[in-house]
């Protein structure tokens, strides 16, 4: 059966129905206050169809975040400034899937993934595996280990049918529990070997995982479609909003905080617990942690958005600057990374976080993002002056639309099949444009350097002989060896490495010693997931 567009989230509602936990709280209302959004976008979708239509996939979604003893923090968290940034996430998957017409199953309990895709109880101790009734299981790391307790052996056999929700990605060499272990990529999340473009990030910052995201909301005006929105700037007033739920954000920032107080009359929405006095300067006005819909009411109305460091690349300025603000941020130097952060320290990573936000820096930047040394009053100060003296409109990059949104999903649920042992075919090769990398750099920013993206799935292509040839690269020798860094040239005795495991193909890697073979595609503007002809 053909998947076809939905004209309304009605299933979706029943699908979260008995859920009456503060998080699924969060999720359904988000979807309710942007459902006549993904409406429009669907049929708009609908109108301009010559893509490949899919056929209609069983789903499960499972947050394990939100499962078990973890889940149980988890929803505590939720109304007294935990984290948001997963759960804007799971709501725009599954209103994303509902209208895309998938099949939806939303759980977040343990038990219940155990009826639903546990071993029978067989007879004596030998459960009876059941064939597994869902095409496409969207889950998180904590989902993962649940899945693999309640599956047993089959868990390898479908866990090509997993998609792992990860916001912070997970690069291959973390990946490859083996590799991991002998190279000293060890952490305490990766190691699951699935096929790294199963992992589904945030923002586009890992091209080796896919970027899922989410839609930047907008109050919602109706009637209006989302391709006719005038970019507007709203009646600002002259304030600012501070970045940060939680008091320990705060620490060592009140100078920071003053210098921007002194221009711009100075908003927070910090959650105060009953009865604690709080750490926030006084010439603050906070209104405690805000309902969503609140929260972005003020975002309307502030000129600036201040980033104090923390949390590390949330939804919130995405928000913020599709309001018509524009957000200032910490510029970290040196950059911040698991080897000098306790945040990112254990996540699968080698990337170095320039800023907050590196998205917002590097794909939106100037007039809408500052990234400025804070430490540096005067720095501020003008930063914030320029700010205040040019009219910013609003801006909403068209990857975090809910049309970006649907057609990326759409692109990978037609296209993505890691259960076929072939090589990929998604995107075609001739999407594939061949850049050869200088020393030390990854094929991430060898792509980006050139405004393309790197490609992962195009590796293999170049992953021969004939590639270095073409590149009018002679080589004196040629290994073939299990190694992240490869297909790449080294200079000194013209050495050839050819990559041996498929699962370690990797945009991220770099090294000092070798010039990486980098499969780099063009995208569609505003959608770095998508290349143009490839949907
Ligand atoms: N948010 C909210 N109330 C507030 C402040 C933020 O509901 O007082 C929402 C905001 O709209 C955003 C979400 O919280 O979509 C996540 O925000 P953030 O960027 O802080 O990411 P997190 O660290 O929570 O994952």
């Amino acid at each position: 059966e053909k998947a076809e567009i939905r004209k309304t989230l009605r299933p979706l509602f029943e699908a979260t129905s008995n859920d009456s936990g503060s998080a699924m709280k969060f999720i359904r209302s988000r979807v309710e206050r942007m459902s006549e959004r993904w409406i429009q976008a669907g049929l708009r979708m609908k109108q301009s169809s010559n893509r490949t239509s899919s056929t209609q996939m069983r789903v499960l979604l499972y947050p394990g975040a939100l499962a078990g003893s973890v889940g149980q923090r988890f929803e505590a968290m939720v109304e007294r400034g935990g984290p948001l940034g997963e759960l804007v996430q799971w709501a725009d998957l599954s209103a994303c899937l509902t209208i895309l017409g998938h099949n939806l199953t939303f759980s977040t309990s343990q038990r219940q993934l155990s009826s639903f895709i546990g071993a029978a109880p067989g007879r004596g101790s030998c459960p009876i595996q059941r064939p597994l009734t869902f095409d496409l299981i969207y889950t998180d790391y904590h989902g993962l280990a649940h899945l693999q307790g309640a599956m047993g052996l089959a868990f390898q056999h479908y866990q090509c049918r997993f998609r792992i929700l990860d916001s912070f990605g997970t690069e291959p060499a973390f990946n490859l529990a083996s590799y991991a272990h002998s190279h000293g990529y060890k952490t305490l999340w990766g190691s699951w070997g699935l096929q790294p473009l199963q992992y589904m990030t945030m923002f586009p910052h890992t091209p080796d995982n896919s970027f899922l995201g989410f839609v930047s909301e907008e109050a919602v005006r109706k009637e209006v479609r989302e391709d006719e929105l005038e970019p507007e700037s709203y009646g600002k007033e002259r304030i600012a909003v501070v970045y940060g739920k939680q008091d320990y954000m705060w620490q060592g920032k009140s100078e920071y905080v003053k210098v921007i107080s002194e221009e711009l009359e100075t908003h927070a929405t910090v959650y105060q617990p009953p009865g604690h006095a709080s750490n926030i300067p006084s010439f603050i006005r906070n209104h405690g942690l805000l309902t969503q819909e609140h929260f972005l009411r003020l975002l309307r109305r502030a000129k600036l958005f201040v980033g104090l460091g923390f949390p590390y690349e949330g939804p919130a300025p995405i928000e913020a600057i599709a309001l018509g603000c524009v957000f200032l941020q910490p510029r970290f130097d040196p950059p911040h990374s698991s080897d000098n952060n306790d945040f990112y320290k254990g996540k699968p990573t080698t990337r170095q976080i320039s800023s907050q936000h590196p998205y917002a820096e590097e794909f939106i930047g100037k007039p809408y993002v500052w990234t400025v040394n804070v430490t540096n009053s005067t720095d501020i100060r003008e930063a914030v002056r320029a700010i205040l003296s040019t009219e910013v409109k609003s801006f909403t990059p068209q990857e975090f639309t809910c049309v970006g949104m649907l057609e990326r999903v759409h692109g990978y649920i037609t296209h993505q099949n890691f259960c076929s042992k072939s090589v990929p075919t998604w995107p075609p090769e001739s999407a594939l444009r061949v850049h050869l990398g200088p020393l030390g750099q990854s094929c991430v920013s060898v792509c980006r350097r050139s405004s393309l993206f790197c490609e992962p799935a195009l590796f293999h292509h170049l992953n021969t002989l004939a590639a270095f040839s073409r590149l009018g690269l002679g080589c004196s020798s040629t290994v073939q060896e299990t190694n992240h860094l490869f297909p790449s040239y080294s200079p000194w005795g013209r050495h050839c490495g050819l990559q041996l495991e498929p699962l370690l193909f990797s945009c991220a890697g770099s090294d000092l010693s070798y010039r990486r073979l980098c499969p780099c595609r063009a995208h569609l503007p505003g959608q770095v997931a998508l290349c143009p002809d490839c949907l």
